[in-house]
């Protein structure tokens, strides 16, 4: 006894009585967003199951024949004549008008489900308020599958399936107060009678409190999983944005450069558009590495790649570092005229940059040459690393005439 009693004084009773159940609502946002997000399946499943109460509802008829004979005329009425046609009504305006149901607050769609029931309830207790017979006691366990049918099957939220219970037990209460003094073959079953709806009552709300938790649950995992799957999504393109992008300069790298000219090539090939190459090269580097350093090389290598990229606009062909320091540029579209162009255009801006060389033999600052090669259609053996072939030999040429300069080959 003692041990019993010291048993319970040592269980955690500060923490039991503060436990509090979990709230059926999110904060803020959320909320909106699960309503928003429950609102369509939530009317669909209120129309089927709806139709199949409805059946159901219907054949209870035989109850009536079989329990409440002397208004069995009543109860067909009530139940063919005027609960089905409504209902029925009320299904195909939900049918046709879903749009705009779903525009209207969702606690209405709620609210207009369960009076429902509550106007099925209302079918029995009008019978059983003015039958004889003396099984009314039993027909009255007839709002049971009322309650389970709004609280389970219907799955009202949880504030409206509380409303709709306590609705089902107050029905009971009056039916079985103007039943007083009614003749009934079995009193004393009155109060087993109202022990079971109340029991079914509680376990059924169990239940509904439980299946909403869990809804918002799984509405809450659905949400978590399609963050993280963006998230990854985002990772990935920011991984492969990296995974083409040279990591000193910033500009794109070999990789997307092979990417881009594959493609560029074989429109090429299909279509004859003409194709430029610029091959790019920084004079006298090695010297320069030597002079200032190599971070400082890799400083000026990125200012050269900024100057070279501001000269061509985002569209235009693509510039990448083609190893060392070398850069590459494909520009589709494009003619002798404006590919000598622009080279002179990269050999002005890298100058312009006036970074100090101090150890060139051909200038004071940092400059680059440029080898041009054009795709031709006409030359039908000419492939990719052919055009790069000839875009080299011109930037030899252009070192060899004196650097800081830009040459066409095959001219
Ligand atoms: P030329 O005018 O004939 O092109 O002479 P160059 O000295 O530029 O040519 P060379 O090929 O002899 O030297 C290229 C130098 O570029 C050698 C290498 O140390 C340097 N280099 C290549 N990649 C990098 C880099 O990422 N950072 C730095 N700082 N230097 C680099
Ligand atoms: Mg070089
Ligand atoms: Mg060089």
């Amino acid at each position: 006894m003692s041990t019993a009693l010291g048993m319970l004084l040592r269980l955690p009773w500060r923490d039991l009585m503060a436990w509090r159940p979990p709230r059926l609502r999110f904060e803020g946002d959320e909320e909106a967003r699960f309503m928003a997000a429950s609102q369509l399946p939530r009317l669909r499943h209120f129309m089927s199951s709806g139709l199949v109460a409805l059946v159901a509802f219907n054949l209870f008829l035989l109850s009536d024949w079989m329990m409440v004979p002397d208004r069995f005329e009543q109860a067909l009425r009530l139940r063919l004549l005027v609960f089905t046609p409504v209902a029925l009504f009320f299904l195909v305006v939900c049918w046709q008008w879903q749009s705009l149901l779903l525009r209207l607050p969702a606690v209405f769609i709620e609210a207009v489900a369960m009076l429902a029931g509550v106007a099925a309830a209302l079918c029995l207790v009008s019978v059983l308020l003015v039958t004889d017979s003396p099984y009314a006691g039993m027909y009255r366990c007839g709002l049971l599958p009322i309650l389970v049918y709004g609280t389970l099957v219907q799955r009202f939220r949880f504030a409206f399936a509380l409303m709709f219970s306590i609705s089902m037990l107050v029905l009971h209460l009056v039916t079985v107060f103007f039943s007083v003094g009614r003749p009934s073959p079995y009193p004393e079953l009155e109060v087993p009678m109202l022990l079971v709806l109340l029991v079914v009552m509680f376990y059924t709300l169990i239940m509904n409190y439980r299946m909403e938790l869990e809804e918002r649950r799984r509405f809450q995992q659905k949400e978590r999983a399609a963050e993280l799957r963006e998230r990854l999504q985002a990772s990935q393109a920011r991984l492969k944005a990296l995974s083409r992008q040279d990591a000193l300069t910033g500009v794109p790298n070999r990789r997307r450069f092979d990417e881009v000219a594959a493609t560029q090539w074989q429109r090429h090939q299909q279509t004859g558009e003409r194709l430029a190459m610029l091959l790019i090269d920084v004079d006298h580097f090695k010297a320069f590495n030597d002079r200032h350093g190599h971070p400082a090389g890799d400083q000026c290598l990125r200012l050269v790649a900024q100057a070279l990229q501001a000269c061509l606009a985002p569209t235009e062909g693509i510039l990448a570092r083609w190893g060392g320091e070398e850069f590459i540029v494909l520009l589709p579209h494009t003619d002798d005229v404006v590919a000598r162009r622009l080279g002179e255009r990269l050999c002005d801006a890298v100058r312009a940059l006036a970074l100090r060389h101090g150890a060139s033999p051909t200038g004071e600052v940092v400059t680059i040459s440029v080898g041009v090669a054009l795709a031709r259609p006409i030359m039908a053996r000419q492939d990719l690393a052919s055009l790069v072939a000839q875009a080299d030999a011109a930037l030899y040429q252009a070192k060899r005439e004196g650097r800081d300069r830009c040459l066409l080959g095959g001219a």
